[in-house]
């Protein structure tokens, strides 16, 4: 290896572990009885959230578009120590609904501590073929109920110190193949949230945005798509969820989990042909 690139590799980790070091650590004592609003939390890293805040003795309320999966998860939470566990059916492109979710949860559990912004709507793994309603559904779903529900929230965030928690992709810092409406919408995420925690430091709000960027984890959903056409080691959604939970807890800015995204969306900017080279080629195409 060139010395320079062992210069660059012991500096990246350098940083790395500096900024973990200088975290502040995680009390999980301190989310017993926090009202916590979890989206998207019928299936993957939104469940494992889910489960998570209940052992930790956490209020919950859970939403996604399917109730009797979420009565499971519900049924779940309590049984594994959550202090209340409700649940809401939702669908997030109708456009009343991010406001109904959220006037629910204030109205259940008196306010709101954590609101955690997770959900998805599913979306092809494939080439752009030139679905417009897909893309302009998807800024719905995964964008615009995000905006809607932080902004009905943040009064109440305002009031209780609370935090927000947008759960986020490397595919909203660096743009990937077969995947152009879903890359948008995770941009689209980044840039809001990104200029409104400049402005809640700004305004020296009480309330703490965090973004998390994750990299390839082993959800139902996600393993479906990339089977077969990528060959990526897939990190666990439950240890993923509770790294998402702790950023929030700690009210840090930014999460990269798991670590080598921090990485990628380094090379990226650093050695972008090398790094545009690597992602066409972990892909199995064939034109
Ligand atoms: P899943 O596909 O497993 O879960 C998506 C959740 O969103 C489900 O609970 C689903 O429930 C809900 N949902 C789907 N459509 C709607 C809708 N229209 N309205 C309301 N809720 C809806 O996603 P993951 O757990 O894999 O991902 C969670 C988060 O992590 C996402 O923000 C994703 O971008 C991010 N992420 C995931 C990665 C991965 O590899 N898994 C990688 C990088 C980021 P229901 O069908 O019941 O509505």
């Amino acid at each position: 290896m060139k010395t320079l690139t062992k210069i660059i590799l012991a500096s990246i980790g350098v940083v790395f572990i500096s900024i973990k070091w200088s975290a502040p650590s995680f009390q999980p004592e301190t989310l017993r009885g926090a009202r916590v609003l979890v989206t998207g939390a019928s299936t993957g890293i939104g469940e494992q959230m889910a489960y998570h805040y209940a052992r930790f003795g956490a209020q919950l309320v859970i939403t996604a578009r399917r109730e009797k999966v979420l009565q499971q998860v519900a049924d779940k939470c309590l049984s594994l120590g959550a202090q209340k566990a409700l649940y809401i059916a939702g669908d997030m492109a109708i456009e009343s609904d991010p406001d109904k979710v959220v006037e629910f949860t204030l109205e259940k559990l008196g306010g709101l501590d954590y609101l955690v912004l997770n959900h998805i709507g599913p979306s092809p793994f494939s080439m752009w073929k030139g679905d417009i309603e897909h893309t302009r559904w998807l800024m719905k779903v995964n964008f615009f109920s995000y905006v809607q529900m932080a902004w009905k929230a943040l009064p109440s965030l305002e009031q209780s110190k609370g935090s927000l928690v947008i759960v986020s992709s490397l595919l909203g810092k660096m743009a990937g193949p077969f995947t152009a409406p879903y890359t948008a919408t995770k941009f689209a995420l980044n840039g809001f949230f990104g200029s409104l925690q400049h402005e809640l430091a700004m305004k020296n709000s009480n309330v703490s945005l965090s973004i998390c960027t994750l990299g390839l984890i082993d959800t139902d959903s996600a393993m479906e798509k990339v089977r077969g056409v990528i060959d990526v080691p897939a990190a666990p959604a439950s240890e993923a969820a509770l790294n998402i939970i702790k950023t929030g807890a700690t009210r840090q800015a930014e999460l990269y989990y798991p670590w080598n995204t921090f990485v990628l969306t380094l090379t990226k900017d650093w050695i972008p042909s090398a790094t545009n080279y690597i992602i066409r080629n972990a892909y199995n195409y064939i034109p």
